[in-house]
């Protein structure tokens, strides 16, 4: 059995695995009477709407369902559809209810093969669910998948309390792994959670960069060069600035090209303009001046196309 995290403890695992979280007002004193020794953490889905409302985090953290004699808090934390984690409790919260004494057993001992099966609880023998588990409820149907982002929290979530107790990823469980009563949290595989969770843990919070750091990465040496360059022979991986810096000097090329292009289109149709003017001019008046005009464009044309694109 563990004390719960303080709230100082709490906020400071949080803020290292980078967990999007905000605090509901109340939270450090908002607990159900008879005290929490968290021993383990059961995910639950609400299985209502995705939602980020107000008045849904109202109804688990205070109003609860006291018409079953279930009052709220109804969980320690709630994941939103944007994947944003409120905190509403650090005390005890109505989330396991009666469960399984052999899964309680398997979370103190972490002893269990849950990075590829789940636990299968029997009947409820054990009452007491809510003095040793801490819950997290993510607001989403349970039928659907969960939104990518509610899952990325739930797993820094875990990940940091894991970490905050000195635990592993088999100290999360499923409500349906502490009671044959539930199905929650529905279409998450529990056994690819606690793999995540491992994994995140193995790995360790992410660490941001230094102004030092990012300098350094792109002045680095570390990406392929295009196969046509130049440089291939004598300097096959660029820095990513000097990538930068190519494309910036190809395209100041590319627009004088461009422009150099317009100006002599504009020049030619000035030509075709005086000899059709010039051709109008011969004396007679029995030429075609247009079909002479189309066809000195044509053959204008014809040039520009030899001139820019030879067939060499
Ligand atoms: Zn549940």
């Amino acid at each position: 059995m563990a004390n719960p995290l303080s709230d100082t403890k709490l906020r400071s695992v949080l803020d290292k695995w980078d967990v999007n979280y905000k605090l509901y007002p109340g939270w450090t004193t908002r607990t159900r009477p008879g005290g929490v020794s968290p021993n383990g953490f059961v995910i639950h889905h609400s299985g209502g709407p995705y939602t980020h409302s107000d008045s849904y985090l109202e109804f688990l953290f205070e109003t609860g369902r006291p018409d079953e004699g279930i009052p709220g808090p109804l969980c320690n934390f709630a994941i939103d559809d944007l994947g944003v984690c409120h905190v509403g409790s650090i005390g005890r919260t109505n989330n396991a209810g009666p469960g399984f004494l052999k899964t309680k057993e398997h979370v103190i001992a972490e002893d269990y093969p849950g990075y590829t099966s789940e636990l299968n609880p029997g009947s409820d023998d054990y009452n007491n669910g809510n003095e040793f588990y801490w819950g997290v409820e993510i607001m989403y149907p349970g039928t659907l998948a969960m939104k990518p982002a509610q899952r990325v929290t739930a797993v820094l979530l875990s990940s940091a309390l894991m970490d905050g107790y000195g635990w592993t990823g088999l100290s999360s469980i499923g409500h349906r792994e502490h009671s044959s009563r539930k199905w929650d949290p529905g279409q998450l595989n529990l056994a690819t959670f606690r793999t995540d969770i491992k994994a995140k843990l193995a790995e360790g919070p992410d660490v941001p960069l230094s102004d030092a750091d990012v300098v350094k990465n792109w002045s680095q040496d570390g990406i392929v060069d295009p196969p046509d360059s130049l440089t291939t022979s004598t300097n096959p991986l660029w820095a990513p600035k000097s990538a930068l810096k190519e494309l910036l000097v190809g395209r100041v090329h590319l627009e004088t090209s461009v422009k150099a292009v317009d100006d002599k289109v504009d020049k030619l149709q000035l030509d075709v303009a005086a000899l059709k003017a010039a051709v109008a001019a011969i004396p007679g008046g029995a030429t075609d001046v247009d079909a002479i005009a189309t066809a000195v464009a044509a053959k204008l044309a014809e040039s520009l196309e030899l001139q820019f694109n030879p067939k060499d």
